[in-house]
Order: C-alpha cells, then structure tokens, then sequence
C-alpha cells in the first residue's frame, strides 16, 4: 500500500510541476441521477462572466429553482444549513449561507467550487443568489463525511480515502486552488465510497495570471494547519504545502483514530516531540501502532519547513 500512496503523492506532484507550466488537466464529469451530464468546468480560471452565464443556463435547464422538495437536514452550523432535497429519483445537497452577491474576479466559496470537476471534488452543479442568500446545489453524498465513520474504519478503507484523497488535492492544486481547510468534516462518501472534497469556503487561488503567489490569511482548522499557517504576526506562506500538511494530520487520523496533536507549535508537548525528540514521540499511543514506511510517509507530509515538505516529497519521487 505504501507505493501505492508513493505514487499517489509522486503524481500530486508531477501534477504540481505541470500546474506551474500552465497546462490543464483532463477530468470527467460526474453523473446526476445516473445519467445526465452537468455544465463542465471552463478552461481558464479568469473567465468569470462566462462562468456566471454558464451557472445561469445550469440552474434554468435542470430547474433546481421549483419542484424540490426538502427532505432533511445534512449539516447545520454557524455559516447555515445543508439539506437533502428531492425531485422524482434524483437527490441533491443545498448548501444555504448568508453572503453578499458575486462580483467577478472575487474569489468566493462559489466561483472558486463551480470550477472544480474530479471524480474526488464534490460536484457544484451551479449556485442561486437571492439577495443576501446564496444556494449551492451540490452532488449528494450518501454516507456524509468521514469524520462520522472514522471510528469505525477499517485499514482497506482508511487507505483508500487517502489514496482518493490525493488525487483530488493534486487535481485542485493543478488548477492553482489551495482548499485550506482539508480535514474529514470535509471529505465526504456515495453510496460506492468515492470520496468527495468539499467545502471550497476557505479556498483560494495560489496561482494567478501564471505565476504562483504566497497567501497571507490565518484561515483553518486549529488542528489541522501548518505551523507557517499558525506562527503569530504577518506572513506570507505557499498554498500546496497547507493542504499537504493537512492530508498528514488526515493520514494520521485515519490510521489511528487520533489527532497527531492540537496545534503544531511548540507550546503543544506532541508537536514539539514531533520537531525535537521524534524517536520518543514514537514509543507514544497512536504513534506507536504505525509502521516505518507510514512514519517515512508522514516525515514527508508533516514536515516542519514548507519548502521542504516539497522538496522532501520530490526527492522521494526521484528515488
Ligand atoms: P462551517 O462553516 O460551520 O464549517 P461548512 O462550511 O463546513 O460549515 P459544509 O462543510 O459544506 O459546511 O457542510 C457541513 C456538513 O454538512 C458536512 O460536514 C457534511 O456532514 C454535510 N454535508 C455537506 N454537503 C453535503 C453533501 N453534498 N452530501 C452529504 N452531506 C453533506
Ligand atoms: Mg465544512
């Protein structure tokens, strides 16, 4: 499994170097209802007005306006709601959160999501503004997150989200997103266990007009961000390593049923064994129970220097 999960990252990070040459990437539609196609990802991230027309089409041609009915409630919290809703056979997810309209070049959860089309991003079929309000119409996903299954998954499982899980990262990567915000909440499961990237709330471009730019914001899940991320004052870090160090504390997760550690500074007596005294973090619970080509896996993954969590995941790609 471990070569598996190797060439997973190896090609996120082929796929990375691609990303900086401007190429795109081929990806196939998922399917609604079984059968109809919805409207395709534009071929550039810039072209907004396009992208609002097109969403304009979506939402009239499958009329996601009328004929829904609500069936439950997904997820709740302080940014809305999530429903089930229902027409005839076909189920959708809306996500229903307060928000100003679009203006384009904004990069906003919506333009940002409406973009994405990979069997391992969930899909946003298109969105509706009405007034402050705005509705997402998203792909439903059967078995919710994973964060609700994690107690009970089992090694073949946990392996296999991950691996999907790297797909879809270098996919959104390779269009020059960083999710910021990767965490099993996040991830959801169909029916079939295809895993599903979601919650685009706190993504943002790492890459505009070609060129690769350093993000500033302190945005994410506590346990779940980087220690560049994390450091007091200003800063200005790289957007994949964010998501790769995420993907570590995910792996972790997954395998041993607990968090690495609450925070990654050196304040938190975990993190700081991490950084200085490895070898006795090992002999702790959680740690203990993973093999040596797990904890290889992680040394790339949660490595304390960003630039080096790439470098670190290109030489292994070398060898
Ligand atoms: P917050 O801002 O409070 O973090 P949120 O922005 O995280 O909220 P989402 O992550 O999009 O909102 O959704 C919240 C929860 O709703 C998810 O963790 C998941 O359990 C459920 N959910 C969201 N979308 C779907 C979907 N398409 N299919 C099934 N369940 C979903
Ligand atoms: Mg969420």
């Amino acid at each position: 499994m471990i070569f598996q999960v190797f060439f997973a990252l190896c090609r996120c990070f082929q796929e990375l170097k691609t990303c900086r040459r401007g190429k795109s990437s081929t990806s196939r539609e998922p399917d609604f209802g079984g059968t109809e196609n919805f409207a395709s990802s534009p071929a550039t991230l810039t072209d907004c007005e396009t992208l609002l027309k097109k969403n304009e089409e979506t939402c009239k041609r499958y009329n996601f306006a009328s004929g829904w009915s609500k069936v439950r409630v997904l997820g709740e919290g302080g940014y809305g709601k999530v429903f089930l809703l229902r027409k005839k056979k076909n189920k959708i997810a809306r996500k229903v959160v307060l928000s100003q309209p679009t203006d384009c070049g904004f990069s906003s959860e919506e333009i940002i999501h409406i973009q994405m089309s990979h069997p391992n991003v969930l899909k946003l079929y298109c969105w509706e503004q009405k007034a402050n309000v705005l509705c997402m119409n998203l792909e439903y996903c059967s078995r919710g997150d994973v964060a609700s299954h994690l107690l009970n998954l089992d090694e073949k499982d946990a392996k296999s989200y991950f691996k999907q899980l790297l797909d879809g990262v270098a996919y959104i990567h390779l269009r020059g997103i960083v999710h910021r915000d990767l965490k099993p909440e996040n991830l959801l499961l169909t029916k079939e266990k295809v895993l599903k990237i979601s919650d685009f709330g706190l993504a943002d471009f790492f890459i505009i007009n070609g060129k690769e730019i350093r993000l500033t914001e302190t945005v994410g899940t506590e346990s779940y961000m980087p220690p560049e991320v994390l450091q007091p004052g200003r800063k200005r870090y790289l957007g994949p390593p964010v998501d790769l160090w995420a993907c570590g504390v995910i792996f972790f997760k997954l395998m041993t049923k607990r968090k690495p550690w609450s925070r990654a500074d050196l304040n938190d007596e975990e993190y700081r064994m991490w950084v200085e005294n490895r070898k006795g973090l090992y002999k702790k619970d959680g740690w203990k129970e993973l093999n040596k080509a797990f904890r290889t896996l992680l040394n790339l993954l949660l490595e304390p220097n960003p630039t080096q969590r790439i470098y670190g995941w290109r030489r292994a790609c070398r060898h």
